[in-house]
Formats: structure tokens, C-alpha cells, sequence
């Protein structure tokens, strides 16, 4: 397994900003993390590495220039067989945004266990050095703002206050046909992300982390998207 400080040399040393999809989910997993199964293929042709992988899978386009792959049309969820992520690929190839981008090609992963969707980041501030964040995904961080912020390096009460001060807090005991979201496994993730022996304060170079989404199921938490900007 690359180490995370290597993996951050070798985008620093490829002039990138930030590391590709299947680079920060590496750096994650080294940190103890859980993410998906990963592989990366050239195109809908060549799907030998995808082999390893249990179905269902979801494909995603790499490229450095799409920052949003929803919104380009590059995610496809829910991929039963070889056939369905070559017709997936096929499809993404064809969007407009995704033919104007470079593209590294496409990211083969397993589907995280069904939970409810969450955001973890983290950012450098001026004055405090790394902070880290957490809210509740969707409409809750989008449109309500409604996230929990602490200096690192942070502890296990810190993670703890963190997810009681979120409006939204009660939502994770599971609503309204969601099922629950574990506690622990989240937590575990803000130590991981923000403590002492984190992401965040282990690696000064990153000067930005956003893990969108966190997907918390009654007893696993999978980081399913990871970006981290690089200085
Ligand atoms: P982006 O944020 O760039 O549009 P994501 O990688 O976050 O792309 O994927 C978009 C959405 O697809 C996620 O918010 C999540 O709902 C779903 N998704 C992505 N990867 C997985 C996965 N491995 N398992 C289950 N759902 C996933
Ligand atoms: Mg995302």
C-alpha cells in the first residue's frame, strides 16, 4: 500500500492541486477509514480490473476537470453486471462535459451498505490551523448550513459535542423511514480525519479535505467521495 506521503509527492510532483478520487480514498484507508472496493479502467472496452469487484458497482469518470461528477453526468449507482458498467461508461463518454475534459478514466467501485449520507471536511484556518467539520448530507450542509466545526487536533468528547450540536442530530437515530446511522462509526471518522493522529494534522500539505459523502449505515461508516487540495 502507498503511504500517504507518498501520494501526496507524486500529485505535488504531477503539478496537480489536489489528489485524484481513488488517491485520497487510498490516503483514507491508510488512516483506517473504510472506502469502497476501488479500481480504475481505461474505458467501456477494457473492464478486466473491474473482475475483483463484487456487483453491484458504481462507475465514476476521473478527470481533473470535473469537480462535480453528478452534475457532468459521471456517476452511475447501481451497476448489477460487467454488461450494465460498460453501457455506464459508454453513456458518460457521450456528455458534453465529460467529451470538453481530459479524462484519466473511470473508477470502478462497490456500493457502500445503504446508510444515511454525511459530510466530513476540513480546511486550514488563518489563525487556528487545521479545522474539522461534520454535518449531515444533503439539503441539511447545503441549504440549512448546518455543520459543526472544531480546531484540531480534536478528541473523543470533541467528536462527540460535534454531532449533538447539529440541528439535524436527531435524524442519525433514524426518521422518517431512514434507517439509523451509527454513532460510533462516525465518530471514528472525525478522530481519524481530526485527531491527533488524523489526516488533517498529520499532513500540513493538505489544505483543504472534503469526504461528500460519509455513508453511515447502522453499523459501518464508508467514505464514498474524497477530495483533498494539496499545497
Ligand atoms: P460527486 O459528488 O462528484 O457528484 P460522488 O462520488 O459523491 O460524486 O457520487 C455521487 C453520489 O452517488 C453520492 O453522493 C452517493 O449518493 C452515490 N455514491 C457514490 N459512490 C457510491 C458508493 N460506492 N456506494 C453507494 N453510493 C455511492
Ligand atoms: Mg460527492
Amino acid at each position: 500500500m502507498t503511504s500517504p506521503q507518498e501520494l501526496i509527492k507524486a500529485a505535488q510532483a504531477a503539478g496537480r492541486k489536489a489528489l485524484d478520487e481513488r488517491s485520497g480514498k487510498a490516503l483514507l484507508a491508510a488512516h483506517g477509514v473504510r472506502v469502497p472496493r476501488t479500481v480504475v479502467v481505461p474505458g467501456a472496452k477494457d473492464l478486466k480490473a473491474a473482475a475483483e469487484l463484487t456487483y453491484p458497482v458504481v462507475v465514476k469518470v476521473v478527470s481533473p476537470d470535473i469537480l462535480h461528477k453528478s452534475d457532468a453526468g459521471g456517476v452511475a449507482v447501481g451497476l448489477k453486471n460487467a454488461a450494465e458498467v460498460a453501457a455506464a461508461i459508454e453513456r458518460m463518454a457521450q456528455q458534453p462535459a465529460i467529451q470538453a475534459a481530459r479524462v484519466e478514466g473511470y473508477l470502478v467501485e462497490e456500493m457502500a451498505p445503504a446508510g444515511q449520507e454525511l459530510v466530513i471536511g476540513g480546511l486550514i484556518d488563518p489563525q487556528f490551523g487545521p479545522l474539522v467539520m461534520v454535518g449531515l448530507g444533503g439539503i441539511f450542509v447545503e441549504v440549512l448550513a448546518d455543520v459543526a466545526f472544531r480546531i484540531c487536533p480534536i478528541e473523543r468528547i470533541d467528536a462527540e459535542e460535534m454531532l449533538d450540536e447539529l440541528k439535524g442530530a436527531a435524524v442519525l437515530k433514524g426518521a422518517r423511514g431512514r434507517p439509523a446511522a451509527s454513532r460510533e462509526a462516525i465518530i471514528d471518522v472525525l478522530l481519524k480525519v481530526g485527531g491527533a493522529n488524523g489526516v488533517l494534522v498529520q499532513h500540513p500539505e493538505i489544505k483543504e479535505a472534503d469526504i461528500n459523502p460519509l455513508i453511515v449505515s447502522a453499523d459501518s461508516a464508508v467514505a464514498v467521495d474524497a477530495r483533498f487540495i494539496i499545497g
